[in-house]
C-alpha cells in the first residue's frame, strides 16, 4: 500500500510504451509518474524513495486499458459471472489497470436510470480503475437528449445493437438519430454489427432441421451478415457526419468493410478481441456441448479469418484489441443452452488473459512490442478520452504500470485463474511472458501472485470525448 506522497522507484526495466522503447527508471510520487530517467544517469541515482521495485529483465510498460467488458451483465436469463470485485481482480491479475464496461439502459427506461444501476454495481467494489459506455436499448426523443447531459458527464461513448431483436436491437432509423446527435455532442458511437433480422430467421430455420448444437450458432451467424451490417453502420455514419466504432471485428468481409471506409479517411474505427484471433469455429465444434464454452457474438470464424485479423491489426484497419469479457459458467449457465443453441448465453472470459495473449502475438511474429502496447493500452485510452492519464507512462500520467516477465512461461487454466468462471477459453494453452508486479495509481495490487489490493481501489473515471479522431 503507498501513502498519498510515498515514492517508488522502478529501476532496471525497459519501458516500453507506443512510442518508443527506452531503458528508463520510472519515479512514482503519490498516484502519478513523475520522472522517467535512464539507467545509472545521475537523476536516477539520485532519486530517494520508501518503495524500490527491481524491473531487471523485465519490461516496463502501461497498464492495459480493456475498453470493452461486461461485468454482472444481466442476458439471456442470467447473468455474468464475474462481479465488478471479481472481474477487476483478474483484470489487475492479468495486467489490465483500467477497464470501460456497459451500462444498460433498458427498453421504456432513461439513460440515468441504466447509468445508476451500473454505478451502483461497481462502486467500493473495484480493484482498478473503471469507466462505463452506455448501451441505447430505446432511442427516443427523450434518450437523444439525454446523451448530451451523459457526454458533459464523462460518459462519451454509446453501443447500439443491430442485432438481438426484443432485445437491445436499434432500426437503422434510430441508429441514424443516435448518429446525427452524437455527430452534434461529440460523442461516440460504438456499434454491434450483424443483421439481427436476418440471423434471427436462419437461427430459426436450424433449430426447425434440428440443428441444435453450439457449433450452428457460429454457422447461422454468417460473415455476409457482419459484413453487411459493418457496411451499412458505415454509411449510417457518414450520412450522419459522426465518428464509429465497430466493436468485436471478426469476419475477413467485415475487416474488409473497415478498411474501405478508412482508406477514404473517414473516422472509422475497429475492434477485435483475442477469441478471434486464438480461437476458432473447431472450438464451438468441440464434442459434448463443449462448444458451448465459445458461443458469443460476433461469433468465433474459421481459421482463415484469423490472418486478416492480424493484418489489420499491423495496418490499423483494426486499432484496439479489447476483450468482450462477458463469462458464463459452463455448468448451469451455458447449459441452458443444451438442446438449442441459441439459448446459450454470449460470451467468453478473457480480461486476465488479454495482456499475455497479445505479448504471446508480438513472440509469434504478429506484432511488434510497442505495437502491443498500442493496441492494448495507448489507443483505447485515447479512442475513449482516457490519454495520457492512462494507456502510457509520461510525467503526470497516473502511475498504472506492469513489470511484465517476458521470460515467464505458463500454461493458461481454470485451476488457476482469477476469473469467477468455471473454465478458460485458452485451456492448456502455453504462452510466455507475464504481468508480475501491478500497479494502480502507484498502489501495488498484484505482485507474484499474490493480490494485495483491495475492493472499492478502483475509481471511477469520468472520460472526455474522443482523442483519435482525425
Ligand atoms: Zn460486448
Amino acid at each position: 500500500m503507498t501513502a498519498s506522497n510515498e515514492r517508488t522507484v522502478i529501476r532496471g526495466g525497459l519501458v516500453v510504451t507506443a512510442a518508443e522503447e527506452i531503458h528508463a527508471d520510472v519515479l512514482i510520487e503519490g498516484e502519478r509518474v513523475a520522472a522517467l530517467a535512464a539507467h545509472g544517469s545521475a537523476a536516477a541515482r539520485a532519486w530517494q524513495a520508501e518503495h524500490e521495485i527491481d524491473a531487471t529483465d523485465c519490461y516496463v510498460v502501461p497498464g492495459g486499458v480493456d475498453a470493452h467488458t461486461h461485468m454482472e451483465l444481466p442476458f439471456g436469463g442470467t447473468s455474468a459471472s464475474d462481479t465488478f470485485e471479481t472481474g477487476t481482480r483478474a483484470a489487475a491479475f492479468g495486467g489490465t489497470t483500467t477497464i470501460v464496461d456497459f451500462a444498460v439502459q433498458g427498453v421504456g427506461h432513461s439513460l440515468r436510470e441504466g447509468l445508476d444501476a451500473w454505478h451502483a454495481k461497481a462502486e467500493g467494489k473495484c480493484a482498478i480503475d473503471y469507466a462505463f459506455h452506455m448501451i441505447m436499448s430505446d432511442v427516443t426523443q427523450d434518450v437523444l437528449k439525454e446523451m448530451d447531459v451523459l457526454v458533459e458527464e464523462g460518459v462519451t461513448s454509446f453501443k447500439l445493437f443491430m442485432a438481438y431483436p426484443g432485445v437491445f436491437y436499434s432500426d437503422d432509423g434510430r441508429i441514424l438519430r443516435a448518429m446525427q446527435r452524437s455527430a452534434a455532442n461529440g460523442g461516440l458511437i460504438m456499434m454491434h454489427a450483424e443483421n439481427g433480422i436476418a440471423i434471427d430467421v436462419l437461427v430459426e430455420q436450424a433449430l426447425a432441421a434440428g440443428h441444435t448444437d453450439p457449433r450452428y450458432h457460429g454457422e447461422v451467424r454468417r460473415e455476409l451478415l457482419e459484413a453487411e451490417a459493418t457496411h451499412r453502420a458505415i454509411q449510417l455514419a457518414r450520412v450522419a457526419g459522426a465518428p464509429l466504432y465497430v466493436v468485436h471485428v471478426s469476419a475477413e468481409q467485415a475487416v474488409n468493410e473497415l478498411a474501405q471506409a478508412r482508406d477514404l479517411g473517414l473516422n472509422v474505427f475497429g475492434e477485435t478481441c483475442p477469441q478471434y484471433l486464438f480461437l476458432s469455429t473447431d472450438n464451438l465444434a468441440e464434442p459434448d456441448f463443449e462448444g458451448a464454452k465459445y458461443v458469443c457474438s460476433t461469433p468465433l470464424r474459421p481459421k482463415e479469418h484469423q490472418a486478416a485479423l492480424w493484418r489489420a491489426l499491423r495496418t490499423n484497419d483494426l486499432s484496439v484489441v479489447s476483450t468482450d469479457h462477458c463469462p458464463f459458467c459452463f455448468v448451469g449457465q451455458k447449459e441452458l443452452g443444451r438442446g438449442d443453441f441459441s439459448k446459450i448465453p454470449n460470451g467468453l472470459p478473457g480480461v486476465e488473459n488479454r495482456m499475455d495473449l497479445l505479448h504471446q502475438a508480438v513472440l509469434d511474429g504478429h506484432l511488434s512490442r510497442r505495437r502491443w502496447i498500442e493496441l492494448a493500452c495507448a489507443t483505447p485510452a485515447r479512442m475513449f478520452g482516457l490519454y495520457p492519464r492512462k494507456g502510457t507512462i509520461a510525467p503526470g500520467a497516473d502511475a498504472d504500470i506492469v513489470v511484465f516477465d517476458p521470460h515467464d512461461r505458463y500454461t493458461m487454466s481454470a485451476a488457476t485463474h482469477h476469473m469467477n468462471v468455471d473454465y478458460s477459453a485458452y485451456e492448456g494453452r502455453q504462452v510466455t511472458g507475464r504481468a508480475r508486479t501491478v500497479l494502480s495509481r502507484g498502489t501495488t495490487v498484484v505482485d507474484r501472485g499474490r493480490y494485495l489490493g483491495r475492493a472499492g481501489h478502483g475509481a471511477y473515471l469520468p472520460r472526455s470525448t474522443s482523442q483519435y479522431l482525425i
